[in-house]
């Protein structure tokens, strides 16, 4: 089956968390699912982050990662998760940050300084500074139900999930699932 990027998919409100989020229940060793494994739908993210991510109008068009930059972007996406679940957790590390920014720095000694578009290896580059020194720390979340991280964009920092129709759903519906079998169990 050909795997399609739907907006879901760009709930991180950054693209740099969208980026972090392709690996799909990150903790859970035995249905874990790395997005990026499969070449094609690495490809075709950038061109879904163009449409979808929340960031997108400060990047223009994205080019895809290119073959030899791939294994230094899935560096830096693991360094930016590893970084920003982090600091959501409360548990800052300089470590995490001083790993971020060699990873983001290994992507930026790959490409010219200012190349014709925009790679989403520099441009997730771009968005995970831009999160690391953004001035509500407090917007960013990790979503109860997927562990994904998102920045939450709502005017009140009211969000809960990283998408009330998939995630916010999917824990009223196991609520109501386990308060039936309270009910029925004698
Ligand atoms: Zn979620």
């Amino acid at each position: 089956m050909v795997f399609s990027w739907t907006p879901h998919r760009f709930s991180g409100g950054a693209l740099a968390l969208d980026v972090a989020n392709s690996v799909i229940l990150r903790f859970d060793a035995e249905r874990r699912i790395d997005r990026y494994t499969d070449p094609a739908a690495l490809e075709t993210f950038a061109a879904a982050a163009t449409r979808f991510s929340a960031d997108r109008d400060l990047f223009g068009p994205l080019e895809p990662v290119a073959e030899p930059n791939r294994p230094a972007f899935l560096s830096l996406r693991e360094a930016t998760d590893r970084h920003f679940r982090a600091e959501v957790l409360g548990q800052p590390s300089s470590g995490h940050l001083a790993d971020l920014l060699d990873a983001a720095a290994t992507v930026i000694r790959r490409h010219p300084a200012r190349p014709a578009r925009t790679p989403l290896d520099v441009a997730t580059v771009r968005s995970a500074l831009m999160l690391a020194t953004f001035s509500e720390p407090q917007r960013l979340k990790i979503c109860p139900n997927c562990q994904w991280l998102f920045l939450d964009r709502s005017r009140n920092r009211s969000r809960t999930w990283c998408d009330m129709t998939v995630c916010g759903n999917r824990a009223k519906a196991s609520r109501h699932y386990r308060r039936q079998k309270r009910e029925l169990t004698p």
